[in-house]
């Protein structure tokens, strides 16, 4: 068979690989704690659900607009004027199949070959592959951690050159957690705006949030900024809807017309149902929302606790449902004669030895990490966590 070279450079998401081994392995019986999973495993609240169910008795089951429908989008923009004072038309927004797609359609409409699109490391697995699926180069700025994983202007500023397109800023962050303040937010602004730079702002996570935190929206500071970004945002994380494939974005009239055109020809609308059941979820569900985020930030705050105490080392999530854990100083080190070179080598050993999925940091561009998603129950954490320190403990 002869494969594109595009085909042949694709690797395949670690995120979504490691949910279906932890999955297979439950199904085979075997006791799997999965750290893996990146989706609340909370049910779609029953509002949703029975908006679903209306649609489909009253016949939403047509193709809808490409863009997805009127009402819908109306929602959305009704969300962006109250949750952050953003003002969005609805030939401003385009509804995907999920927010991934949301993410694609924006590269396919503004990346031409070469075109270079600088993304901060740690990263969601999927940001430099589609970049490279529409034939753009990723140019990585390796964020410290010492600085909650966050990149800073001037770091910003230096990986800049003539052939800058796009910036792809995602806070609360997968796989970090991190958030960026409204200043911080500010420091980027001023340098994408004096260059021109376009931005993917993936706020997914905007309703995920702890400490005591606020989401700002990059494209709140002014209306330089705001031409410049595209917000990806979507119902999967927030209602618990992965499986609903919706997604949207915002931004510019002309570049959205373009994406639906995309769009058009790739997938038509989104599910028609989902639509409707989306814009019944963007309406209301602050009950459920808050339920959820109280029980993650009580899992976070275990796993912090733990992690303190069995001498981990990681970086303090303030958002999302994942937490870093530093897993440099076990590299070297073997376990029944097999020795962990890698982050990729650490989550495997854990997985057979020990029975807990996780994800290795290699596929998010930072290999002295592995991510813990605390997605599942407090009790699995509970096994989980001590799973771990049994590892570690056990390695020469
Ligand atoms: N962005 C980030 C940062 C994510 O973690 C995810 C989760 N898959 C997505 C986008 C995509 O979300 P969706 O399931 O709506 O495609
Ligand atoms: N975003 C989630 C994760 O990072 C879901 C999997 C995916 O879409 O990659 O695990």
């Amino acid at each position: 068979m002869e494969i594109s070279t595009r085909g042949k450079n694709v690797t395949p998401s670690s995120t979504l690989a490691m949910n279906a081994i932890a999955n297979q392995l439950k199904a085979e019986g075997k006791k799997v704690v999965n750290f893996g999973v990146g989706e609340p495993d909370f049910d779609t609240p029953l509002y949703i659900k029975e908006a679903a169910i209306h649609a489909m008795l009253t016949g939403l089951t047509k193709y809808t607009p490409v863009s997805g429908l009127l009402e819908l989008r109306q929602a959305i923009c009704s969300r962006f004027k109250n949750d952050y004072n953003l003002e969005y038309k609805p030939d401003e927004i385009l509804v995907s199949n999920g927010a991934k797609h949301a993410i694609f359609n924006v590269l396919q409409a503004l990346i031409d070959t070469g075109d270079e699109v600088i993304i901060p490391s740690p990263y969601w697995v999927s940001y430099p592959e589609m970049v490279k699926l529409c034939d753009g180069v990723p140019v990585i700025i390796n964020a410290d951690p010492k600085n909650d994983f966050k990149i800073t202007p001037s770091e910003l500023e230096k990986s800049i050159t003539e052939k800058t397109k796009l910036f792809i800023l995602n806070s609360p962050g997968n796989p970090t957690g991190t958030v960026y303040t409204l200043d911080e937010l500010k420091g980027l602004s001023d340098i994408l705006v004096k260059h021109k730079i376009y931005v993917i702002s993936d706020e997914i996570y905007d309703k995920l949030i702890y400490d005591g935190e606020k989401h700002h929206s990059i494209a709140s500071i002014n209306d330089e900024i705001k031409n410049l970004t595209f917000i990806i945002n979507g119902v999967s994380k927030t209602y618990a809807m992965t499986g609903w494939r919706i997604g949207y974005v915002a931004g510019n009239k002309e570049a959205i017309k373009i994406m639906t055109d995309i769009q058009s020809h790739a997938t038509s609308n989104a599910n028609s149902i989902a639509q409707y059941a989306a814009m019944i979820a963007l309406q209301g569900g602050e009950k459920e929302l808050s339920n959820m985020v109280a029980e993650f930030d009580k899992r976070r705050k275990y796993m912090i606790e733990k992690m303190e105490e069995y001498g981990i080392n990681y970086v303090r999530p303030k958002g999302a449902f994942y937490v870093m854990m530093n897993i440099a100083s076990y590299k070297g080190k073997s376990i029944n004669g097999e020795l962990i070179d890698s982050s990729d080598k650490f989550a495997e050993l854990l997985l057979k030895y020990n029975g807990a999925a996780t994800v290795a940091g290699s596929g998010f561009g930072n290999d002295n990490y592995i991510r813990l998603s605390y997605a599942t129950s407090l009790e699995d954490i509970k096994l989980g966590l001590e799973n771990i320190n049994n590892f570690i403990n056990s390695l020469r």
